[in-house]
This record gives structure tokens, sequence and C-alpha cells, in this order.
């Protein structure tokens, strides 16, 4: 055999080896595949208009939908909070998943804990489990507050977790007065930033209910749901700091998602402390900056009397001048000339690498505020967004984004789709090409079947490491998405004129 302990060989090497090659080969016979012509054939009829209409009048079947289910969501906005132990309510699977999710990504360890319901669960219901987790969770990982949510099975069979939660703290699974916010979090209604939404504004309802607010002039700041949150968020706090404003951010997960290295294993690193999130009832305003994350939590906030406003992913030189100009309007406090620099800075590397951006169209896929915001970015590039999916995208969403194209001369001709999968985008793809298309890990089969250059720039990436620890939010994270789309333009003409005097016809050093 090809592997031995002198010389390993990674699997992709390894498989190429001719052992691997001949064994692969022989697999196909119980595969009962047809031939590779008629498989050809078909392949390339779906990328054909027809089959496009066929794949878009498709009503009952999602193939590869660009989002995940709402306890993902909910997971992730609870980790941002000091000492918080997320609890999903139901099956131990999804739990898993939810953590894969998230540690693949981000390249940490995700706490999350399950009550496991299986069948007698699914059956009789599911409070001796909630009893029990609650009681093993507190005991074994000492958490100060812990986060309950739902999967599909208890959401089916009608499990209510105020009643089970108060059930357990009366067996006393957990002292009367600890914290356990919950959300119902059904996976089979909306997507992860539905549960994001819901899960965050039941932590503010467990702390805020009741009260009686007193604006004291800070300002409460929700990122969203963000694969980019360990950057985005350290940006975040960097410009609020130069704006000299008293803020809380609802749910940071920055330090949780990128903890170091030093010994010391931390379960729970940084987050929005419990005292601060308490006293966020008193703040007079509450920015979001992802709409869709937050509708229900911005109502809530809302009712205390809280000025309340929502942005799009703030990418790039529209998007963040809209960020510094809502906290300048919610808090008064003026832009300092450092930010006004680093706008100048941004447009400038923006018109010196104008030649090679103007014009390139692109097919954008993600979440429906980083759509927007990364579209309008594109926009301001000189691109053209032909194509802007976003599977848990709305009619309302798709108005917006229209309004957006409209706004620009560069955006005729653009669409936007919501409430299609990663499927309607190869059609979208193989009908009507583009040069490049911007999305997750996931879109590297699109890459590879359509030939379109992938740039990864939304959740999750896993088969790239540590871009989230970078900003691309504010001016300097603009200035990141620039290279990053720059990088993959000078790329892919080097690749494409790699044969000296046939495709290479000059010394092409400088670009
Ligand atoms: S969709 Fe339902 S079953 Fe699947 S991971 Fe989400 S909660 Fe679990």
């Amino acid at each position: 055999m090809p592997q031995s302990a002198d010389k390993i060989l990674d699997h992709a090497p390894l498989f190429r080896e001719p052992e691997y090659k001949d064994m692969l080969a022989r697999k196909a016979e119980f595969e009962n595949m047809p031939p590779v012509e008629q498989v050809t054939q078909i392949a390339d009829w779906t990328k054909s208009w027809d089959y496009r209409e066929k794949n878009f009048a498709r009503e009952s079947l999602s193939v590869n939908p660009a989002k995940a289910c709402q306890p993902l969501g909910a997971v992730f906005v609870a980790s941002g909070f000091e000492r918080t132990m997320s609890f999903v309510h139901g099956s131990q699977g999804c739990v898993a998943y939810y953590r894969s999710h998230l540690s693949r990504h981000f390249k940490e360890p995700s706490s999350a804990v399950s009550s496991s319901m299986t069948e007698d669960a699914a059956v009789f219901g599911g409070l001796n489990n909630m009893v029990d987790g609650l009681a093993n969770t507190y005991k074994l990982y000492s958490p100060k507050m812990i986060a309950v949510s739902t999967t599909c099975m208890a959401e089916v069979i009608g499990d209510d977790l105020n009643a089970f939660i108060a059930t357990a703290k009366e067996k006393e699974s957990v002292p009367a007065d600890f914290d356990v916010p919950f959300a119902h979090t059904p996976a089979f209604v909306g997507s992860h930033v539905t549960g994001y939404d819901n899960m965050l504004k039941g932590i503010l309802d467990h702390f805020w209910k009741g009260k009686e607010a007193k604006p004291n002039g800070s300002l409460n700041i929700i990122p969203g749901f963000d694969g980019f949150a360990v950057g985005n968020n350290r940006e975040l706090k960097r410009v609020l700091d130069l704006m000299g404003v008293d803020y809380t951010i609802l749910s940071d997960v920055s330090d949780q998602f990128d903890t170091p290295s030093d010994g010391e294993f931390r379960m729970y690193d940084g987050g929005t402390p419990i005292e601060a999130t308490k006293n966020a009832v008193n703040a007079s305003a509450t920015l979001s900056l992802q709409e869709y994350c937050t509708p229900k939590t911005l109502d809530y906030a809302a009712s205390f009397g809280q000025k309340t406003k929502s942005l799009h992913y703030p990418i790039g030189v529209g998007g963040t001048d809209d960020l510094l100009s809502s906290i300048s309007e919610l808090t008064g406090k003026p832009v300092p000339e450092a930010l006004e620099l680093e706008r100048g800075r941004l447009v400038d590397a923006m018109a010196d690498s104008q030649s090679w951006l103007h014009g390139k169209t692109y097919a954008i896929y993600g979440d429906p505020d980083f759509v927007y915001g990364m579209a309008r970015f594109v926009l301001e590039t000189g691109g053209e967004p032909k194509h802007c999916l976003a599977t848990n995208g709305s009619k309302a969403w798709e108005a917006q984004m229209q309004a957006l194209f409209d706004s620009s001369t560069f955006g005729a001709g653009c669409k936007a789709w919501g409430g299609r999968d990663l499927w309607h985008m190869r059609s979208l793809l193989a009908t009507e090409e583009v040069d490049l298309l911007i999305g997750n890990s996931y879109g590297k089969y699109l890459e590879r079947d359509t030939k379109t250059p992938l740039i990864r720039l939304m959740f999750p990436i896993f088969d790239r490491h540590h871009h989230h620890r970078f900003p691309v939010w504010g001016y300097q994270g603009g200035l990141r998405v620039l290279v990053t789309i720059l990088d993959k333009i000078f790329d892919c003409l080097d690749q494409d004129t790699m044969d000296p005097g046939v495709t290479d016809y000059s010394f092409d050093l400088t670009r």
C-alpha cells in the first residue's frame, strides 16, 4: 500500500495512487450507474433554459437550501452572553449539528447541551429530560445562565418550555432564582436568523419583563447572526470607542469563538455581562445591524420606549456611512475625523482598482441582510450583482433589493430571488453566466460545476481557515472585502495566462 509511517499522504494524493484508483473503479460495478454518456447528456440538459423553467416551477422540494434551522441561531446568540450554556430541548443529533457547524467555521470548541429526547419522550413528552438535563447542566458545567431552545421534535409534540422550566425549578434542578431564559424555536418555520431573533427576545424578556425603563442615553447594538462576528464585533467596538459612545453589544460572541491557546481551556469566554444585559433596558435606543435577525427583538425594545433602527449588514462605503450616521443620530455623538480619513482611504483603494472592478458581474447568495449589504458594495465598485439569492429571503426582501438595484445604473438587469435554493442558483449560473460567485463553502460545488470562481464571504466557511478573525464591516472591513474580490480576479487572470507565448503575451508582473 502507498501509505507508510515514513511518508504519510493526505487523502487527496493518497486516493490517486493506483491501488485506490483501481478500487474506486471497481466500486462502480455495484452502483448500477447508467452509461457515462447518458449521465453527461442529462447533466448538460440540467444546465439548459428548458430545465431552468422546470426547476423554477418546483414548489414542494428544496435542494441545498442556503439556510439552517432556527435552533442554530438560538445557540449562536446565546453564546454571546456571559457564562451561558445553550440547552436545546430535543434530539441529540440536532445539537451535534449546531456544535459541529460552529466549530468547523470558527475552529473553536462550541459548547451546547441537549435534553436528548428519544422515542419515549416523543410519546410521553420531554418533561423528565428537562428536569434531569437542567440539573446535570447546572452541576457539570457551572454556567451563570442556561438558555433553552427547542428542536423540531419538542415542537411537534408541543412541549411547553415555560411550564417545564417552572417544574424543573420546583424539583430543584436549578435554584429558583437561577436564570433560565427560553425561546420556542420550531425548525420547520423560518431559519437560523429567526431563531436568533426568538432567543435574543427570550433572553431580554427574562431580564426586562416588568421593569420600568429609565433612559440613560446609552445605545444597545445587536450584531445579528454573523460568521465574521469575531473580527466584526471587535471592529464595531473600536469604532464605538472612537466615537465615545456608551454602548452595550447584545450578544457579543467575539471572545467565545476566539479563545487563546495558553494552556487553559475556557468553556466560557467574554460575552455580554449579565448585569449589562439587565441594564440594557435603560438604553435610549437599540440599533440592529441586521434587520432580518431582529424584528421581534426590536419591537420588544420599542415597547420600553427605546428608539429603534435596523440596517443591512454594514459592508462598504454606503453601508458604513449608514452605520456611523445611525450611531450619531441615536446618540448625538459626531463622527470623528479619524473615521472620515478611513472612509477616504477605502474610496481611494476602490478608485485605484476601478479598471479591474468595473462591469464585473456577480451572483451572491446568503442571509438576506448579507446579500443586501454585499450587493450594495458591488454596485459601489461598478459591478453588477446579477443574481441575488436568499433562501430565507421574503417578498419584502425582494422589494428592498429591487429598490437597491433601481438606485444604481449598474443595477439594471439584476434580480433578487427570495425563497430559492442553491439548485436554483445552479440554473441561474448555467443559463446566465457571471464573472464571480459570492457565498459560503457550499458554493465550491457550484464553482466546479459551472466554472464560476467562488469568493467565500458568508457563513459557513469550513474549507478555508481564519477568515472570521478579520472584519468585513466598517471602512477597514470594506478594504478587506475589496482585496478579497481583487485577489480572486487577479488569481483567475493569472490562471488564464499561464502558457508563455500562447495565453501570456507580455511580462505581466504588474496589474
Ligand atoms: S431541522 Fe429539525 S431535525 Fe433537523 S437539525 Fe433542525 S431541529 Fe433538528
